[in-house]
């Protein structure tokens, strides 16, 4: 195959205890996803079946590496988040069978422009613009299913300098994870390489310049982000 221009790079996500690294092929998000969370962006938890929404595959940057403040906003939000990722793909996959189409698990923040976000909703906008920037997806090494399981309970915390702004457990959410897949896997054929983002706790605040970002989950370890300037681009 010859292309008219270089292919774009793969990205991809770091893997513990080992060099190869895991091709990300489509982020997806699911929204409201914590009864607490729901809750405090105005909405009743228990009225939905879940919804996503996406991010680009390239939207991806690993644990460690700086992230500067996006442009548009004046108010970006952590999201801390546990991360699957997909290994084996499928369509209408139950419940039941959905632990067997999981390669591993990572931590991760969805990170947010409320500000743009809010007038989406207002304006009953997608939501594209305020989720899907560029390094929006911060996301640590997986930890392969293999080696760890399938974590669905232990904490979920969020510290912005030291100071804990979310604090959950993964047992809290409204849809487990086999359901997410089995509801997501209705809408879409998942594949190979596919990365779902499972909703965050309540205590979502602002990051501005500067702060590190400190994320942990039970079995998973911690992963750091520092946001800095916003860059000229
Ligand atoms: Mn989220």
């Amino acid at each position: 195959m010859e292309y008219s221009i270089t292919p774009p790079a793969t990205p991809s996500l770091a893997v513990m205890g080992s060099d190869a690294r895991f091709p990300v092929r489509r982020i997806y998000c699911v929204g409201r996803n914590y009864a607490a969370h729901a809750r405090e962006m105005g909405q009743d938890p228990d009225r939905e079946p879940p919804f996503f929404f996406s991010k680009p595959g390239n939207a991806v940057i690993g644990a460690g590496q700086d992230v500067p403040y996006p442009p548009l906003t004046q108010n970006l939000h952590h999201e801390a988040e546990l991360v699957v990722a997909i290994g084996t793909g499928g369509a209408d996959i139950s419940e039941a069978d959905a632990e067997n189409h999981i390669w591993g698990y990572a931590i991760g923040n969805d990170l947010t422009r409320r500000d743009l976000q809010s007038a989406a909703k207002e304006k009953g906008r997608p939501w594209d613009m305020a989720k899907g920037f560029d390094h929006s997806a911060v996301i640590g090494p997986l930890h392969p299913a293999a080696q760890i399981g399938h974590p669905n309970t232990g904490a979920i915390t969020l510290q912005v300098n030291g100071a804990t702004k979310q604090s959950g457990d993964l047992s809290d959410m409204i849809w487990s994870i086999p359901e997410v897949i089995a509801h997501l896997s209705r809408a879409v054929t998942l594949a190979p390489g596919d990365l779902i983002m499972t909703g965050t706790p309540a205590g979502v605040s602002a990051l501005k310049p500067g702060d590190l970002c400190t994320i942990a989950i039970d079995g998973l370890g911690s992963i750091k982000t520092r946001i800095t300037e916003r860059s000229a681009r």
